[in-house]
């Protein structure tokens, strides 16, 4: 009996030891079950993606490419903003809520506890009801929400993607500038959102950033090493320096060793304290403004007090070895002499413009295939079409921009249009693309440009892949030579990318698409936000206002994806492109070897102030690094480089070289507000 009893006992232990392990595996099978269903719901939005890819903002569709749109948000930014009447008080947890929303958002956990706090601050609330449409496909954004109570549908042509419940963000992206929705957003319960206007969100940040450097301006001219400089030299230095975080009781110097760092205290205080006979004596307290450790800038100094915070202190700090490379002592030397070179090269031919008559010109069309008989059609932009065109005695092509006016005006490119065309109009440069004519009527404008017969490089790259590196090193030595023409004369260009480099019959590279850039006086910043998402500098997505650097920043990017085939910041989702540069981690393939990497790496470098070609030295540094050692600067100027590009090139009906677009059946309005008078 009891050994049976003992048997029974055996066998139940084992029995719960079976079970336990089913219910082990059971839980396995649920946990792999639920990755399985994610996994199946990220593909699911993946699909979506490819089949709907967001920002596609642009009216005219052509089959072939996908190359990217360029981005804008240049609403006039209003000294003050009656904010008052929006605002609404939180309580804790709502503000808990809100930035906790916040920190698991990709884009919005990247900005700095100061834009966090205003967020919170500025958000309003907005009640819905079951049924409403928070946000609809198609139209154009101009807030972005955090859901407070209730729950809504995301949905993208008529398909259900997800739900969003309390704390979820959404519509981020029309924030930073007015983008089409890529879906709808539907409220399933009552409930309410937080929300932010663009157009308050541009303000504030906008206008903290500029008195935030002007405050800092202030805090540097108040030191009497850097007394001397002007304001430019004074902006240089701004753009050089970083913020640095103290806890509280942190030795930020430390009395008797080397110092080679200045710093600005920008929050917080700091105690300044001395070794007498043995003791640390407190000499002084420092606050918001004050600054030490100037000295470090200009010799070898060991630290003659302790410095260390009293509470959280923030700093704005500059080291001597970034401080060397961005101002010399003597004087601010900027430019190098390509403008003499270029100045005694082959005699200009006289421009045709004075002759070219608008009714001369004809459109070239396709000889042979499926759009037969067609106007050739060379490109499709964010803003118009580029035709091909002839003159009536068939001499020259030429590569006709037309834009609707109607457009400019709904898109307010007004400004950027006119300037486009000044600023094209005023280059002679042969790494810029030629502007011959410009003409308008009722509908439209049209800028009469050379032909750049060798088409896209941003074609030439798909077709490969990716480049050699003495091709990537050619293409970019010729922006590297626009970019100097075009800065020389206070001109940056804001749209660097392959999509916008075009290649000569040479084989030499051209700047085309002026349609961002912008006359700068030196020392100043703008606070427009433009350009291409994946070649955004960071200072443009904060807002903090940008200037020349930001085309070495994309310089950097282009060098990238010339190599690689994309860029070193990308998704499909604009907001995590943002995310990633705000983070600026780049990943080398393992093919790229140290010199690339170097000279990505230091135009890639989120301070403006030390990026390559920013530095004292300006351009000269992006042309003497080791990556360009194949490069005579001077024979590429003269256009005695063999370009290694022409390989590239095909041969055949002049627009072999273009991808093909089906003739354009719509006829834009007539607008007549007058805005062209100019043109
Ligand atoms: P974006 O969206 O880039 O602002 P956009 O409407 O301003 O476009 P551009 O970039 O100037 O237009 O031109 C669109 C395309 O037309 C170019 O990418 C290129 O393929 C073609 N194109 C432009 N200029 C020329 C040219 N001079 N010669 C040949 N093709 C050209
Ligand atoms: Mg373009």
């Amino acid at each position: 009996m009891e050994k049976q009893v003992e048997e029974l006992k055996q066998q139940l232990e084992q029995q719960c030891l079976i079970n336990k392990e089913l219910e082990r595996q059971n839980k396995d099978l649920e946990k792999r079950l639920q990755e399985k269903e994610k996994f199946l719901q990220d593909l699911q939005s993946q699909y979506h993606d490819l089949e709907f890819p967001s920002q596609s903002g642009n009216e005219i569709e052509p089959e072939v490419r996908k190359s990217r749109v360029a981005v804008v948000a240049s609403e006039m930014i209003p000294e003050t903003l009656e904010i008052k009447r929006n605002r609404v008080k939180k309580t804790v947890s709502e503000t808990n809520l809100i930035v906790k929303a916040i920190q698991k958002n990709d884009f919005l956990s990247r900005l700095d506890d100061e834009q966090t706090a205003m967020m919170v601050d500025l958000l309003v609330v907005f009640d819905f009801k079951p049924g409403d449409d928070v946000i609809k496909e198609g139209t154009e954004g101009d807030s972005m929400y955090i859901v407070a109570a209730g729950e809504l549908r995301v949905t993208q042509a008529g398909r259900d993607l997800r739900n969003l419940n309390v704390g979820d963000v959404f519509g981020e992206l029309a924030i930073l500038y007015n983008c089409k929705r890529t879906a709808t957003v539907k409220a399933k319960t009552a409930g309410r959102v937080w929300c932010m206007e663009r157009q308050t969100y541009r303000t504030i940040i906008t206008n903290k950033s500029k008195k935030k450097r002007e405050q800092l301006m202030g805090f540097l001219k108040t030191s009497r090493t850097l007394k001397d400089l002007n304001d430019v030299q004074l902006s240089k230095i701004l753009d050089s320096m970083e913020e640095v975080k103290y806890q509280d009781k942190a030795v930020i110097v430390r009395e008797g060793e080397e110092g080679d760092t200045f710093y600005i205290i920008l929050k917080g205080e700091v105690l300044v304290s001395k070794n007498v006979n043995g003791h640390q004596k407190q000499i002084r307290r420092m606050g918001k403004g004050e600054h030490f450790g100037e000295q470090a800038l200009i010799r070898a100094v060991l630290r003659t007090a302790t410095c260390s915070a009293d509470g959280p202190v923030t700093c704005f700090t500059i080291d001597k070895e970034v401080f060397e490379d961005t101002i010399p002592v003597e004087h601010l030397e900027l430019f190098d002499d390509s403008k003499v070179l270029q100045e005694a090269q082959v005699p200009l031919t006289p421009s045709p413009k004075s002759t070219l008559k608008f009714k001369d010109l004809v459109p070239v069309l396709y000889q042979e295939g499926r759009y037969q008989g067609d106007p050739v059609t060379l490109g499709v932009g964010g803003f118009g079409r580029v035709e091909l065109m002839t003159t009536v005695n068939h001499g020259t092509y030429y590569a006709m921009k037309r834009v609707s006016k109607k457009h400019i005006v709904a898109k307010r490119q007004e400004e950027h249009m006119l300037l486009e065309k000044e600023i094209l109009k005023a280059t002679h440069c042969d790494f810029v693309v030629r502007l011959h004519a410009a003409f308008k009527d009722t509908r439209y404008i049209y800028m009469v440009m050379e032909f750049c017969v060798g088409g896209e490089i941003w074609t030439k790259l798909k077709e490969v892949g990716r480049f050699d590196e003495h091709i990537a090193v050619f293409c970019t030595a010729c922006v590297v030579e626009a970019l100097a023409h075009l800065h020389n004369k206070n001109i940056m260009y804001r749209d660097l990318k392959p999509e916008n480099l075009m290649l000569d019959v040479k084989g030499y590279v051209k700047l085309v698409d002026f349609g961002f850039a912008k006359e700068m006086v030196r020392g100043e910043k703008t606070y427009s936000f433009v350009g291409t998402p994946e070649y955004m500098a960071p200072e443009i997505i904060k807002n903090q206002g940008h200037d020349f650097a930001v085309d070495f920043w994309s310089l950097g990017i282009l060098i990238f994806e010339l190599l690689v085939g994309s860029p070193a910041f990308s998704s499909s989702e604009p907001q995590k492109i943002y995310a990633k540069i705000l983070d600026g981690v780049i990943k080398y393939p393992p093919y790229l070897n140290e010199a690339a990497k170097s000279i990505i790496n230091k135009l890639c470098r989120p301070r403006p102030g030390q990026r390559l070609g920013n530095t004292k030295n300006g351009i000269k540094d992006v042309r003497h690094h080791r990556w360009y050692s194949s490069v005579n600067w001077h024979k590429l100027r003269m256009g005695q480089m063999e370009a290694p590009t022409v390989r590239l090139i095909r041969k055949g009906p002049c627009y072999i070289n273009f991808d093909r677009f089906p003739a354009d059946q719509s006829k834009a309005e007539e607008e007549f507000s007058g805005w062209d008078r100019d043109f």
